[in-house]
């Protein structure tokens, strides 16, 4: 898979050379690329924002770059390319992203990511993007950050970990919070006493079944308890 993510702050997304998306990008599986945006501005600024049409506090970022970034990067197909790309702009007024979402996405050959600042990006930019793919306005949450940074990083982390490949023992991503609709049961390792606080004795009984049992009941108790939403269907 190809992403690309254009931002004007790429130092941010230094850290995802390290661990599981690092070694992904080391051994090819995903070919992923930063680009600054201001890198498509012309003027001895590099300005990248100005105010808003009809007033109002803040700034908004101008089209020019972003269409210029978007023509460099979705215009030519990359190699091996099958669809055009999934253009995907962070927004707290998008759609919100879940395990689904990610699963849909890990499926796509090309992701271009286009983080926002300030009051957010030019209104023409998204109509001026599905000319050349497909537009997603994704939400990390009910909640508002400073940019579209750290919500990219947590996508592109929680679709990367799913291109197969990039984390070792597929069988993992199985069992995982959201994967079947419930959260996680509890996890456990040795001792298997610590601070006088024992491991469940059926987990340490050899019982595979009696396991297997005990672990959907904790699944089903935890979501009933922190996320009812999950089990009425709400989510
Ligand atoms: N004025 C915008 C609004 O009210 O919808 C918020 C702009 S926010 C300060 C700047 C940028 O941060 C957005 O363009 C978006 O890229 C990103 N952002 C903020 N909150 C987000 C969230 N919950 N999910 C995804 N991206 C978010």
């Amino acid at each position: 898979m190809r992403i690309d993510v254009v931002s004007i702050f790429p130092s941010y997304f230094d850290g995802l050379t390290l661990s599981l998306l690092g070694k992904a990008r080391d051994s090819g599986i995903l070919d992923l690329d930063v680009h600054d945006l201001r890198d498509w501005t012309g003027d001895r600024h590099r300005t990248v924002d100005d105010t808003p049409y009809g007033g109002g506090a803040g700034m908004v970022m101008k089209p020019e770059p972003w269409g210029l970034a978007l023509d460099a990067l979705a215009g030519s197909p990359h190699a091996g390319a099958r669809e055009r790309p999934t253009i995907i702009f962070p927004s707290p007024a998008g759609e919100v992203f879940r395990q689904s979402t990610a699963r849909e996405l890990a499926t796509r050959d090309h992701l271009i990511f286009g983080c926002g600042r300030y009051e957010g990006i030019d209104e023409r930019v998204f109509e001026e993007a599905a000319e050349l793919g497909e537009v997603r306005l994704i939400s990390l949450g009910d909640y508002v950050l400073n940019g579209g940074e750290v919500a990219v990083m947590a996508m592109v982390e929680a679709i990367g970990r799913l291109i197969p490949g990039v984390v070792g023992n597929p069988e993992s991503l199985v069992e995982e919070s959201h994967e079947d609709g419930l959260l996680e049961y509890p996890s456990y390792t040795k001792p298997a006493v610590w601070r006088d606080r024992a491991v469940p004795p059926i987990l340490l009984s050899g019982n595979h079944g009696a396991i297997a049992t005990w672990r959907r009941e904790q699944q089903l108790e935890r979501t009933r308890l922190r996320r009812p939403d999950l089990l009425a269907g709400d989510a």
